[in-house]
């Protein structure tokens, strides 16, 4: 196990800035998942911390050395692939022994290596088998035994799941956490899935643009989302924004539209102010100290278990609300929206930033 640190770390293929001064400490033994849409640097940082890449600038450091001149097998880093990558023409009992044969391992030890790790992935039945004559969740346990059975410093694992179909995914996904919780091996963990990072992750950095936008818990990232991006990148369905005039009127700064006065503790120096509430903050029902909003309802999606509503706030504001499944409006209808002003979040709209309250 290695606490992993990046410094300044900047990746360039010609002119196309993938990584653009990465700074991140992952905590020795913890579960850090990259998130962040396509194209943001995510598989490209990985392969920069597995030494596949060569960095145009800045330092990887595993606890107190740095290996961004160590090839990649001097780094005892695993990495785990979206493909699978087991290969077809070894038995899985091979597939996984291959790295303790490269490495030299005694005979014996192999042999307790693989008891081992075919038990905590529960794959000892498959063991005699072509990856050909498996399935995909189970080629993926193979391809993941095959990464942890050489105990490395860091397990990297780039979009693992994806190929799975959506259950399976769901099933797998606790399976890696809790193997993880087990051998507690520095794990990091690439997706574009904010269900698999704000299950799977201790921590989640968040990328856009070949930057970290923002580090930290799963709760952090969603209640105190640092900008705008993360804002609308984490959460389902995603917040809803809404610009609004900044007010100050008896010494208190308020954000004002046509249907909403909403205080603004502290002071915000701007003309106009980004207002972001979560559709699962908005409710039917009026509570003490609630304000509220009418609105006129679009469309309805219904989902297994809730309902999403689709409202126009005016003519060019669009709000969508989570409510319970068994709740319905028709289109046209009006209806009146309740939130707590502790569940609204302020962003600067020339920055994009968070205003803290
Ligand atoms: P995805 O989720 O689609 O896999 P990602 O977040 O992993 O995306 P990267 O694959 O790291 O993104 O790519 C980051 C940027 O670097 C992209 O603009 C990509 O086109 C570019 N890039 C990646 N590899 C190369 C390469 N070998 N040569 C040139 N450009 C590259």
């Amino acid at each position: 196990m290695a606490k992993v640190t990046l410094k300044g770390v900047k990746k360039y293929f010609g002119n196309v800035k993938a990584l653009d001064s990465i700074d991140l400490e992952i905590e020795d033994g913890s579960f850090v998942v990259l998130l962040g849409p396509s194209g943001c640097g995510k598989t490209t940082l990985m392969r920069c911390i597995a030494g596949l890449e060569e960095l145009t600038d800045g330092v990887v450091i595993f606890d107190d050395m740095d290996v961004s001149e160590l090839p990649p097998k001097d780094r005892n880093v695993s990495m785990v692939f979206q493909s699978y990558a087991v290969w077809p023409h070894m038995k899985v009992r091979d597939n996984i022994s291959y790295p303790l044969k490269l490495k030299k391992v005694r005979k014996e030890e192999i042999e307790q290596r693989i008891k081992w790790v075919s038990d905590i992935l529960h794959i000892s039945e498959l063991l005699d088998r072509y990856p050909a004559q498996l399935s995909g969740g189970q080629r993926q346990r193979v391809a993941v035994a095959r990464a942890i059975v050489h105990q490395p410093s860091v397990l990297l694992m780039d979009e693992p799941l994806s190929n799975l179909d959506a259950l399976l995914r769901v099933k797998m996904r606790s399976e890696l956490k809790k193997l993880h919780e087990r051998i507690k091996v520095t794990t990091i963990y690439v997706t574009h899935d904010q269900t698999e990072a704000m299950t799977m992750g201790d921590k989640i950095a968040v990328m856009n643009a070949g930057k970290i936008i923002q580090y930290g818990t799963p709760e952090e990232i969603y209640r105190k989302p640092r900008t705008i991006f993360v804002a609308g990148f984490v959460g389902s369905p995603q917040m809803n924004f809404v610009t609004m005039k900044v007010k100050n009127k008896e010494e208190r700064y308020y954000a004002e539209n046509s249907a909403l006065l909403i205080p603004i503790n502290g002071d915000f120096a701007g003309d106009s102010i980004v207002v972001g509430i979560r559709p699962e903050h908005l409710t039917l029902e009026n509570r003490e100290g609630y304000l509220s909003f009418e609105a006129q309802v679009y469309f309805v999606e219904k989902l297994m278990s809730e309902s999403i509503i689709h409202l126009f706030l005016d003519e060019e504001t669009k709000i969508v609300v989570k409510l319970p499944y068994d709740i319905s409006f028709k289109e046209g209808e009006k209806i009146r929206v309740f939130f707590s002003t502790e569940s609204v979040h302020f962003f600067d709209p020339v920055t994009t930033e968070r205003i803290e309250q």
